[in-house]
């Protein structure tokens, strides 16, 4: 038998063990979709925190054992790992003292975040030796797991054990850096990046130390890893990016769709296809009412399903919805995070409690409602790595309205670039008055039942399956694996 192709790949969250947003629903997804292409033999398998969430979750796992190993500042840590799975694809869960069962994934506290990140990456590398399964890539994802990669270049350098392996670094979002991880890093014993391009600020910051030793840097959409390379969105790190552009790529995220699926999802209240929309309609019937809002089919209801953060652009949207009162519209948020935010959502939903909601809580069966049940789909992001919400949205005919940055480009065609082709509505300059118009021309043809089902159509059959995606993800791993494949062979028959 062909021998497989081992992917490790590296993560803080994946769904259903434990998601706090897009990247959990990718690190859920993808590796399955990568041990389905029957075309390739590739063995993936995901190594993430045993958080307090996967407790709560409470996955079959089966313990495989303890270990421990000496960090470069001399202690030793040590270290208790599970086995569990995701569909078919094995999940290894790794516990230390820096993984607290008391804990969110994410602290927000950047030294306790900082020492369970930081130890996990190094965790990561021995979890893998202590199975002794010897990864042909080591796939990280984001700065929570980018220091495996600075570890393997500095301090596993001469490990022969990873003596084959190269390096992917995936950026779901760049600002993200980790910066605030020093002391951690200091503690456990990681020391500055030696690379000379990369600015002084970023030596010791966990991000661009993996960014600097990665063989190949995948940003989550073709538009994201250009905008990266650019002063607005390069976070400081543009002109590294775009010198070192050779290694620097973009694949769009693909779609849980079997698991995003409005014929089978067991927990809207009834399911539809695009053949039959006047049932999606009793969804949105049931939700008004649920929530106290006045019931009809003709009022145009608008969601949004969001982490309340700065990026998502909560305060424009909420300044553009003050332009259009005057319209006949309802509104039905979903969201947590900056109290700053969810304070500003509370007193609109105080100040026009006919008119919208603000439900500020995390709840994924809530969030399945609303994209059944809305007709249109908020998204007024600053910037948007790749985005799966209007992705989710659009599978259940809920049409977007969104900025045209990084994902959300690449994944919506705008209503004015023709009806045919039309899956959302695009604003191009993030202003109050442009999202404002946008949101108004949406609603306006929303009362036009003939275009808007025709929207409706073209969202619901756009293909956001991993498959193409994962395709793409396979021939980057076999490109690092094989460099010197010749030109005139796919990279297919090589697998
Ligand atoms: P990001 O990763 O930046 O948060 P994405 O659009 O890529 O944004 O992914 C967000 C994911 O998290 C989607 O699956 C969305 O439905 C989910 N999500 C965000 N906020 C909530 C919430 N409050 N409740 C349930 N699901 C949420």
């Amino acid at each position: 038998m062909k021998k497989s192709i081992n992917i490790l790949f590296a993560v803080a969250e994946a769904a259903p063990f434990a998601k706090v947003g897009g990247l959990g629903d990718v690190a859920g997804a993808l590796p399955e979709a990568l041990n389905k292409l029957d075309e390739f033999n590739f063995d993936v398998r995901i190594f993430m925190p045993f958080h307090a969430r996967v407790h709560e979750y409470d996955p079959d796992r089966r313990k495989i054992g303890n270990f421990n190993f000496s960090l470069m500042s001399g202690d030793t840590l040590e270290c208790e790992l599970f086995i569990a799975q995701i569909g078919s694809t094995k999940v290894y869960l790794i516990d230390n003292e820096y993984i607290n069962h008391n804990s969110p994934i994410y602290h927000g506290d950047w030294r306790l975040d900082g020492l369970k990140y930081v130890s996990f990456s190094l965790m990561v590398l021995e979890a893998s030796k202590f199975i002794d399964w010897k990864p042909d890539i080591l796939h990280c994802n984001d700065w929570h797991t980018a220091l495996a990669i600075n570890a393997l270049d500095q301090h596993y350098a001469n490990d022969s054990f990873f003596k084959e392996t190269r390096t992917v670094l995936s950026i779901h979002n760049l600002p993200y850096n980790g910066w605030g991880s020093q002391e951690a890093m200091s503690q456990l014993g990681f020391s500055p990046s030696t690379d000379p391009d990369l600015p002084d600020w970023a030596k010791f910051t966990p991000l661009p130390m993996g960014i600097a030793a990665t063989d190949l840097v995948i940003a989550v959409s073709p538009g994201y890893s250009k905008e990266i390379q650019t002063p607005e969105y390069g976070c400081g790190l543009e002109n590294y990016l775009s010198k070192h552009s050779d290694k620097v790529m973009g694949i769009l995220n693909g779609l849980d769709i079997d698991s995003y699926n409005p014929e089978t999802d067991e927990i809207i209240s009834h399911s539809f296809s695009s053949d039959r929309l006047y049932q999606r309609l009793m969804n949105k019937l049931h939700l008004q009412s649920t929530l106290g809002l006045e019931v009809g089919h003709q009022i145009p209801l608008m969601t949004m399903v969001s982490r309340l953060s700065h990026q998502k652009g909560i305060d424009l949207l909420l300044d553009s919805l003050e332009q259009i009162l005057h319209l006949p519209w309802q509104f039905v948020l979903l969201g947590t995070g900056d109290p700053e935010l969810e304070e500003r959502a509370n007193n609109f939903a105080k100040s026009h409690p006919e008119k919208f909601v603000a439900l500020l809580k995390y709840d994924e069966n809530t969030a399945r409602q609303l994209y059944a049940s809305g007709d249109i789909f908020t998204m007024p992001s600053r910037y948007e790595p790749c985005g799966l919400s209007q992705m989710i949205a659009m599978r259940y005919g809920n049409i977007p309205v969104a900025s045209a940055t990084g994902g959300l480009k690449n994944s919506i065609f705008d209503y004015s670039d023709g009806l045919d082709t039309a899956t959302g509505f695009l604003s191009h300059q993030f202003s109050v008055g442009d999202f404002s118009q946008t949101l108004a021309k949406a609603l306006s043809l929303f009362t036009d039942k003939v275009i808007w089902t025709q929207i409706q159509r073209n969202a619901m059959a756009q293909d956001f399956s991993w498959h193409h995606s994962a395709i793409t993800y396979a021939q980057a791993y076999l490109n690092l694996i094989n460099p010197d494949i010749p030109e005139n062979k796919t990279l297919i028959d090589e697998a």
